[in-house]
């Protein structure tokens, strides 16, 4: 789908993956001027297909969209074109339980511009992958490494969307902490360094006892999607949430530490490394309330319960 600075988009067509053509001054190739989005669509033992959540997707890229001074799709627009692709590509979704169908919708700002404004024109383009599950036996923990001198984003900047500057803000500190054996960065705040934020392309829990607490959404974290299910899920589970400042020291103390997101669903984390300190939780294995909420989460999301929460979307 195309449109200009200040129109509404089209409805877009089908086209076969291959490459795009951009002008060398594209407003996304030179100033950024990026969102995407992540999703993925199941297929039940039954062979339909489920989507979870898009129009949250939909909403994220709108608001990001905002930020950036693009324009972006409606949510039927979005949703619809998701839809659509998803059909087209059945044939790739794998069988039950096997995996799912990676969904990744662009927006960009494709147009050409010389000097610092946004791009006069925009394009927004879906393509899909499919992946195997993020754990292949079981789900297993993650461990991360605590990073304080780079930071993924700044209070006023834009890591409360999902624009492609933010990833290329953590390729640094990930990439070294992948060399090093870890699996993923946890950043902190860059004004106290001390209040967590979140991980290169997912956000942290703690628990302790019955309480789950998580970052609050202040601008420098992307409200994930799973994220909001997983509080609802966790207190349909008889836990207290909490939405709030929370610190390293709560976070070293904790009984259990996950993560959440689209690609890695819950994951417990094994190990915290911070400043030289490892800290273990539930000795480097799984934890039972990181298993529980897996476990609620995945099932609804594959079609295995009854879907009380309306999120999902059947496709046939
Ligand atoms: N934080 C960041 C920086 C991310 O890239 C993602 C993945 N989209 C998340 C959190 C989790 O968001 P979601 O649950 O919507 O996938």
């Amino acid at each position: 789908m195309k449109c200009s600075q200040g129109e509404g988009f089209s409805n877009g067509e089908l086209q076969r993956f291959g490459n795009i053509e951009l002008s060398p001054s594209a407003g996304v190739l030179n100033y950024g001027q990026g969102l995407f989005e992540g999703l993925k669509a199941y297929r039940k033992e039954d062979g339909n297909i489920l989507l979870f959540r898009p129009e949250e997707n939909a909403l994220r890229m709108r608001l990001g969209a905002e930020r950036m001074c693009m324009p972006s799709p409606t949510v039927e627009q979005f949703v619809d074109a998701v839809k659509a692709t998803v059909l087209a590509n059945k044939r790739w979704i794998p069988p039950a339980g096997k995996g799912s169908l990676y969904i990744r919708p662009l927006l960009m700002g494709s147009g050409a511009v010389l000097g610092l404004a946004p791009a006069p024109e925009y394009t927004f383009l879906i393509y899909v992958s499919p992946v195997g599950n993020y754990f292949k036996e079981g789900v297993a923990p993650i461990h991360l490494i605590i990073e304080h001198d780079l930071h993924r984003a700044t209070p006023g900047g834009t890591g409360g969307v999902k624009t492609i500057g933010n990833y290329a803000a953590v390729l640094k500190a990930q990439s070294a902490a992948k060399e090093q054996g870890y699996s993923d960065v946890l950043y902190l705040d860059c004004v106290h360094k001390k209040y967590l934020e979140e991980v290169s392309s997912c956000n942290i829990f703690v628990v302790k006892g019955k309480v789950i607490s998580t970052p609050e959404i202040k601008g420098t974290i992307l409200p994930g999607i799973t994220r909001k299910s997983i509080i609802d899920v966790a207190r349909s589970q008889g836990f207290q949430v909490e939405e709030r400042l929370v610190t390293v020291d709560e976070l070293l103390d904790a009984d259990e530490v996950f993560c959440t997101g689209t690609a890695v669903v819950v994951s417990p984390v094994g190990s915290i490394t911070y400043r030289g300190e490892r800290v273990l939780y539930n000795k480097g294995g799984v934890g039972a309330v990181s298993q529980q909420l897996y476990s609620v989460l995945t099932r609804l999301q594959m079609g295995l319960v009854k879907d009380n929460m309306n999120w999902t979307v059947e496709l046939s």
